[in-house]
């Protein structure tokens, strides 16, 4: 036995649950660690130091000579893991991910390593993230932040706050879920933890609900403390190196009392639970003693354990330190505690098999047939696939009908040069609701309830928390119903997969699963048929005309009588307005008399000279790009002409004619979620709502050439009913 360990036996005190003598297991591991003959690091500089002997090279010493493999002496099912970099503060970061047995989403913990922000790095800390992963049933991120004395304080802090973003904003692309989420830490790395839960209380971000500091350094003016003095000879820690760390990390003095340093002065009101773990043989053991006076002061609720004969680092090392695994335990179920107090989401995850808990069932796959197009040129065809069953926060639909928008061709055409193929087209769904997960609380068995354009977003960027989840700007915008995420991983920053879907199909199918928040409510008095069309036709025309807010006696210009002028014509007469259509089908103005609007050929120059200057408002639902300079002649000073029907370049536009009278072109893309419950309910309570023509699933690549014709009156409608009916499908896909 070395010296050095045989002195620690000798010299134990201590707070708490302690035992006051070396726990046999850890000895083990210090006089390996003594065999290794590190140096003593304050002797050293730092990368002399960071190249020494660690505590985990101890353990994997350990279990070498036991014969034993590192995975199989965990306590915990082994967590999968793999590095990447994300974005840091100033350059991208190495972390390491891991991700426990099952199938997720599961909740998420941002863990910073220690090494007095100096040396060590995700590597020598692998075995305590991967533990935690185990112990929490997380998804665990192992953050390598900036290292002192190249980056000096504040670095590790602004990149502990930059990987906590990122981890919320990517939540779902590491089948984790973003409102479980909590902060951990070891030594240094449980100073980052509560410092960047003190940083975060005071953003507009999602919180974590849970911090764990293990062994933290919780001050920096008092090295006279009980445990600076009764361990100030421990190992792997002593006193004499904590002023080295901080020599290296903020050589200002005035940095050192820095409140992100400092933390025991540090304003800890409003964090979430904390729990802090100790170490008896560790000169920072005051140091958590201290914390938890801190936060019980600012009201924190705070739970504070010291596992007794054991030092400083022993967490990581629950394959040969029992203690170990039993502080891996407690700080796990206090994770899992912490998760499953958020309302309606309650935990559903891996339990650790420590627990006797049997794992989670992996998700059953629902079988589902459809139309696809598998290529640009081929017709629609019967395709048989497979989707996931309902996350907790899912529901299961029946399909009834869905409606044909002429966007569905554009995107079975590859028209916008975007599609993935196969494409299972349909964004105008009424369903019944025949499953719901266990955290569902807006629907119930039986309702009927109608899906359009979306089906997810990020919830997390600004248009999403302003409610315009159609404009969000999360990493991969807005999950669309159909074709996956408006911006695709290839696409988006970091190769963000926040949807962990590359390609998603559509209504044109018997069964769909979504989201609890992006079904809509069918008002009763609304038959399903007629509400399909609303969800994409009437929400995008709904929207433009409330945002510019269309009133009674505004003159409202209609550009193209098909699926969306229909509705834009019925919906603005509705507010009051006087309806205009413009369209290049004869036979259409008799259509439009009949629904209350006049009519106008695009062609008959004279009419519309008349009728220059005394528009309020005028929407364009023209599929291609045209010449809307003839329209804005008709528009009134400061009005709008909202294109919303090609989404594509447009014809050039005479800006003297804008200019003159301060006109406006503009542009609109669907509608948010409030929108488009609005225009169902509005069009319930003024009994109006599409034209529409029912036809059987396999009417579809007739009815595609109808509407490229123009012969529609004014929607065609899938009755659903019919899909299941097809004959023998040709290929299977993947959800
Ligand atoms: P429809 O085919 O049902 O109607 C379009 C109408 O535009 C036709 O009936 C026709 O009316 C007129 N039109 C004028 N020129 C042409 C032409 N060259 N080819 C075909 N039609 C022409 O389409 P939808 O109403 O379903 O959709 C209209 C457009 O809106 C599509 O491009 C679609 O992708 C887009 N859209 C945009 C959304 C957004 O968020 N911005 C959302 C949903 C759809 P007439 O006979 O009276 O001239």
């Amino acid at each position: 036995m070395t010296s050095i360990v045989r002195d620690l036996i000798n010299t134990l005190h201590g707070d708490g649950d302690t035992s006051h003598s070396l726990d046999a297991d850890m000895q083990r591991v210090l006089q390996q660690l003594a065999d290794l003959h590190g140096l003593p690091i304050e002797t050293l500089n730092p990368v002399q130091a960071r190249a020494q002997p660690t505590p985990a090279d101890a353990v994997a010493a350990l279990l070498k000579v036991d014969g034993i493999d590192p995975g199989a002496a965990q306590p915990w099912a082994y967590p999968k893991s793999a590095d990447r970099l994300v974005p840091g503060a100033e350059s991208d970061l190495s972390v390491r991910v891991y991700t426990p047995a099952g199938a997720g989403p599961f909740p998420l913990v941002v863990y910073f390593h220690g090494g007095g922000w100096v040396i060590a790095d995700k590597n020598t800390y692998d075995a305590s993230a991967r533990g935690i992963s185990g112990a929490a049933g997380a998804v665990v991120v192992s953050v390598d932040y900036r290292r002192a004395p190249e980056h000096q304080f504040p670095a590790a802090w602004d990149d502990a706050s930059a990987a906590y973003e990122w981890v919320v904003l990517n939540a779902r692309a590491l089948n984790g879920d973003g409102e479980r989420i909590a902060l951990a830490g070891e030594g240094a790395g449980g100073t980052l933890a509560i410092a960047t839960a003190v940083a975060l209380s005071r953003r507009r971000i999602s919180q974590p609900k849970s911090v764990l500091a293990i062994y933290p350094i919780a001050q920096t003016g008092n090295d006279g403390t009980e445990s600076y003095d009764d361990s100030a000879h421990a190992q792997p820690l002593n006193k004499a190196m904590i002023p080295w760390f901080l020599d290296k990390l903020a050589p200002e003095p005035l940095d050192r009392t820095d409140k992100r340093l400092d933390l025991i002065n540090a304003d800890l009101v409003g964090l979430p639970p904390v729990t802090i773990v100790n170490a008896e043989i560790d000169p920072l053991r005051s140091d958590g003693a201290m914390l938890e006076t801190a936060l019980k002061e600012a009201g924190i609720e705070v739970t504070r354990k010291v596992y007794g004969g054991v030092t400083h680092e022993f967490f990581g090392m629950a394959a040969v330190v029992k203690r170990a695994a039993e502080a891996q335990e407690f700080a796990g179920a206090q994770l899992r505690v912490a998760f499953a107090r958020i309302p309606g989401r309650e935990f559903k995850s891996v339990l650790p098999r420590a627990f006797g808990f049997a794992s989670f069932d992996s998700l059953i796959k629902i079988k589902a047939i459809g139309y696809a197009a598998k290529h640009s040129f081929s017709d629609l065809k019967p395709f048989e696939f497979e989707r996931d069953s309902a996350r907790d926060d899912e529901i299961v639909l029946d399909v009834l009908y869905c409606g044909v928008c002429h966007s569905d061709i554009h995107q079975a055409k590859n028209e916008w040069s975007n599609t993935i193929y196969p494409c299972v087209p349909g964004h105008e769904i009424v369903g019944r609701v025949r499953e719901v997960g266990a955290a569902v609380t807006r629907h119930q068995i039986g309702d009927i309830v109608g899906v359009g354009c979306m089906i997810d977003s990020c919830r997390m960027c600004e248009p999403c928390l302003a409610g315009d989840e159609n404009y969000c700007d999360g990493p991969n915008g807005w999950l669309a119903t159909y074709n996956g995420p408006m911006v695709p991983a290839a696409k988006a920053a970091n190769d963000s997969n926040m949807y962990e879907r590359e390609n998603t199909f559509g209504g044109y199918s018997d069964i769909l699963v979504v989201n609890e928040d992006f079904a809509l409510k069918i008002p009763g008095n609304l038959r399903p048929e007629i509400a399909a069309p609303i969800l994409c036709a009437g929400a995008t025309t709904y929207s433009p005309l409330k945002h510019w807010g269309v009133k009674p006696g505004d003159r409202v210009g209609v550009i193209g009588f098909g699926g969306l002028g229909d509705m834009a014509a019925k919906i603005a007469i509705a507010m009051g307005a006087e309806v205009i259509l413009f369209t290049r089908t004869d036979e259409k103005l008799a259509e439009a008399i009949r629904i209350g609007a006049k009519a106008i050929l695009e062609s008959d120059i004279v009419a519309l000279t008349h009728l220059h200057n005394s528009f309020d408002f005028i929407i364009s639902t023209v599929p291609q790009k045209h010449d809307i300079n003839p329209y804005i002649a008709l528009l009134k000073r400061d009005k709008t002409l909202c294109v919303v029907g090609a989404l594509e370049t447009m014809a050039g536009v005479d800006n003297q004619a804008l200019a003159f009278q301060r006109k406006n072109v503009a542009g609109s893309l669907i509608a948010n979620l409030q929108d488009t419950q609005e225009v169902l309910d509005f069009c319930a309570r003024h009994d109006i709502g599409p034209e529409i023509e029912l036809i059987q699933m396999d009417e579809i690549n007739d009815a595609f050439k109808r509407v490229i014709k123009g012969d529609v009156r004014f929607r065609y409608v899938i009755d659903m009913a019919s899909a299941s009916a097809r004959p023998p499908a040709d290929s299977v896909g993947r959800f």
